[in-house]
């Protein structure tokens, strides 16, 4: 288990002041200037060493992205966007930083801003977030009092702005792209890559897009040493990590862990066990909704990281936001529920989600209510298979692979549920 002295976010449950006095006293914005004083390559080279993968989803190495970013200005601006549009159902995380540890979040806007060489950095936060964007305002409007963002930023020498920019409900706009551009005014809805951000991003501008916990983690991780970042969890997945545990565990709750534990051990430590016991688990969704489900029983020697969960369980870490789900729950029903989630949230751009949402949820719809024959789970298989890497942006695979987990996990539960609602052993369930 991780200890207390080696915690980044040491008032994640806002036992402590948030303000500025309160993070100072925590160690936070201590030789701000003296990291930036020692450069650009020196800062990506560092967190480059540090293996920290993005914290967004993804897992995209964080230094690299950093390095994708011009290293001689063609005339263009370059910006840092922080995406704070949390939105991945069940993810939580973010939302935890922003509103008891929000100078994490700062500082580090700063320093990251500094090595991609950007005098200007957004934070888009999800709409819904009003509470942790007044927090973090607060927090923005104390380090400008303080002389820690503006002109000549905490004395480093950068000048250096930060505006929060709220978003309105919409989960696409956590793409980075149609963050991109909600942000220049316009409708969110994803643009093709290539070009990445790097190339051409907020107003045709070199953009780094990164999640806040990636930009969180690094004053820490610069302070103390890639070293020490790395020593925590596996080759390739290291460092500290916020898991936001959800579901059917006696202690719902979101904390800092070392990357690789094990899933027991996070579970039977920080949530006080599964409800009913570890013969009563089911399923578990172990990073986010867009991740397959897996079945509870290949869950509990599981490890918690990129490589394991997606290499071993084909599922993934995803956002880290961890559903648990106890056998009293409808796995059909919730994966359903999921597909609606899929179906409102696509924003229509391009065929093979906005009709493939649309069918997958009503395939699913026949299975929660007993409509579908057997041969639907094929044809339900199939068209998860056409949506998959045949869209623009990632939602397509999102609502596809909830949907596979389902049919790879738990193809004996559907089935019996069809027959059992043939020979009229069950009544139907209500989709609502
Ligand atoms: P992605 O793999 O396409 O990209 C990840 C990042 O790496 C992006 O910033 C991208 O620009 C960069 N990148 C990838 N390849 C690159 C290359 N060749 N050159 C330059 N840059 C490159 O994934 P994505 O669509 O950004 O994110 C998908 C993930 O988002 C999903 O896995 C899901 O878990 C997660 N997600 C998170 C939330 C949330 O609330 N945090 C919401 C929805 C989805
Ligand atoms: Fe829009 Fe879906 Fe296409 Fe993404 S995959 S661009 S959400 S229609």
């Amino acid at each position: 288990m991780l200890k207390d002295q080696d915690r980044i976010f040491t008032n994640i449950y806002g036992m402590h002041e948030r303000t500025l006095a309160g993070a100072r006293a925590r160690g936070h914005w201590d030789g701000t200037a003296d990291i930036i004083k020692k450069g650009r390559d020196w800062i990506i080279d560092q967190m480059k060493a540090s293996g920290l993968r993005g914290r967004g989803g993804a897992g995209f190495p964080t230094g690299l992205k950093w390095s994708f970013m011009p290293k001689e200005s063609d005339g263009r601006p370059a910006y840092l966007v922080i995406n704070a549009d949390e939105s991945e159902p069940g993810t939580c995380k973010d939302r935890e930083i922003m509103r008891h540890d929000p100078h994490t979040l700062i500082e580090g806007a700063l320093i990251a801003s500094f090595a991609m060489q950007a005098h200007t950095c957004y934070i888009y936060i999800r709409g819904e977030y009003i509470r942790e964007r007044e927090a973090l305002q607060a927090a923005i409007d104390e380090a400008y009092d303080a002389g820690l963002l503006g002109k000549n930023a905490a004395k480093s020498g950068w000048d250096f702005d930060l505006f929060l920019h709220h978003g309105a409900g919409a989960y696409i706009c956590g793409e980075e792209t149609a963050l991109i551009e909600s942000l220049e005014g316009k409708k969110g809805m994803p643009r093709m890559k290539p070009p990445f951000p790097a190339g051409a991003g907020l107003y045709g501008c070199p953009t780094t897009v990164n999640n806040v916990e990636s930009i969180a983690v690094v004053p820490t991780i610069l302070r103390r040493g890639p070293e020490w970042f790395a020593g925590f969890g596996r080759p390739n997945n290291a460092g500290t990590k916020l898991f936001a545990i959800s579901g059917h565990v006696n202690n719902p709750c979101v904390v800092e862990e070392a990357m690789s534990i094990s899933f027991e051990e996070l579970i039977e430590k920080h949530c006080g066990g599964i409800r009913g016991g570890w013969d009563n688990l089911l399923a578990v969704i172990p990073g986010g909704s867009s991740v397959p489900c897996v079945r509870g029983e290949k869950m509990r020697d599981a490890i918690m990281d990129f490589d394991y969960l997606r290499g071993e369980l084909g599922s993934g870490l995803g956002t880290a936001a961890v559903i648990v789900m106890d056998k009293q729950t409808d796995i059909v029903k919730a994966i359903w529920r999921l597909s609606k989630f899929y179906k409102h949230e696509s924003c229509g751009q391009c065929t093979p989600c906005r009709e493939g949402t649309g069918w997958m949820m009503r395939v699913m719809e026949r299975l929660v209510k007993g409509e579908a024959n057997p041969e639907e789970i094929d044809m339900l298989w199939d068209v998860t298979k056409q949506v998959e890497g045949h869209t623009i942006c990632a939602l397509g695979d999102a609502a596809a692979w909830p949907i596979q987990g389902l049919i790879r996990n738990f193809r004996d539960v559907i089935e019996d549920r069809i027959k059992a609602q043939k020979t009229g052993r069950v009544s139907a369930v209500a989709a609502e």
